[in-house]
């Protein structure tokens, strides 16, 4: 049996055919469009992809278990409902109910960050872990929660949104997407880091990360990361000060669900062991009862590129 796996960005809708191993057998992606109609669904170009990976691995959709989708937003999975999406023009689109007239197949669709967490832990670095905690860090902090084995979603699937607890209170606390002031996705984010790199750079003039910037083009995830790995004292800063940011969410975290492993994910993640070992130093020295309880093992997620569609996959299996 196969499982296709539908990734909706904003940009393109990718899929692919999936073995219930997570082998990826076949996979394609054609662009969105500017805007998505009551004539024209988002359905009609999610049944386009679907199309076209089962001729493409060519294999017969009997063989097909089911279909998941993962879309960045806020999800009935239940109903299988977009109810809101923050990257393309949407609300209240009842999708699963729309493919339902082409396929005689089980259909669900659920929310990109968790389905990034049950990716992993069905086909990643989360195998064998019954509690997992999984964050992406990128444009904002996406986060997905594995608790008994299963994808913990909230009433009415609205929950598991850590990006957007609080963690600092100052009046001149950062302003968030969501409206609040201070959540820890204006911190640990990929985009937080760069504002946090950019007013490093003004405020040190000497610093390399102006000639590793230039030499990049531009001010990156990456731009603080390799100056302190070359020994500048700023860049070393900014990168202390964004660990500490990650940590004390995870805390949070951890203090909540007590979980066997946290995974993190996205563009940040690339810099692998840099990254986690210090975060997993601090996790456990912070945790409550840190003496007396089990230590959390943190990892990079490890299914980078097709994530996303291994991720649907998996709400398929
Ligand atoms: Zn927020």
């Amino acid at each position: 049996m196969y499982l296709i796996g539908i990734d909706v960005g904003g940009m393109s809708i990718k899929g692919g055919v999936v073995t219930t191993e997570g082998e990826i057998l076949f996979k394609t992606s054609i662009p969105t469009t500017e805007k998505y109609t009551s004539d024209y669904s988002i359905s009609e170009d999610i049944k386009k992809v679907v199309d076209a990976v089962v001729k493409g691995a060519n294999i017969d959709i009997k063989d097909v278990k089911g279909i998941g989708i993962g879309q960045p937003g806020s999800i009935d999975s239940k109903n299988g409902i977009i109810r809101y999406s923050n990257n393309i023009a949407l609300e209240n689109v009842p999708v699963v109910k729309e493919l339902q007239q082409y396929y005689d197949l089980p259909i669900f669709i659920n929310n990109d960050a968790n389905c990034a967490a049950l990716g992993e832990h069905v086909f990643g670095a989360g195998k064998g872990y019954n509690d997992v905690v999984f964050i992406t860090l990128g444009t904002g902090v996406g986060s997905g929660f594995i608790i008994d084995g299963k994808l913990f979603e909230g009433r009415d699937c609205a929950g598991a949104e850590g990006g957007h607890m609080v963690i600092d209170i100052s009046p001149n606390a950062k302003p968030c997407n969501c409206g609040r002031k201070g959540c820890w996705e204006a911190y640990a984010s990929a985009t937080a880091l760069i504002r946090q790199t950019k007013e490093a750079m003004d405020a040190n003039p000497d610093s390399m990360m102006h000639r590793i910037a230039k030499e990049e083009g531009q001010v990156s995830g990456k731009t603080a990361f390799l100056a302190a790995k070359q020994g500048d004292k700023a860049g070393r800063q900014v990168v202390d000060n964004y660990i500490d940011y990650i940590t004390c969410g995870l805390v949070n975290m951890v203090n909540v669900f007590c979980p066997e492993a946290i995974l993190i994910g996205g563009g940040i993640s690339n810099e692998k062991e840099y990254l986690t070992a210090p975060i997993q130093k601090a996790v456990n020295e912070g945790r409550f009862g840190a003496a007396f309880n089990p230590t959390v093992e943190v990892k990079t997620a490890s299914l980078k590129n097709d994530a996303g569609i291994l991720g649907a996959a998996a709400l398929a299996l």
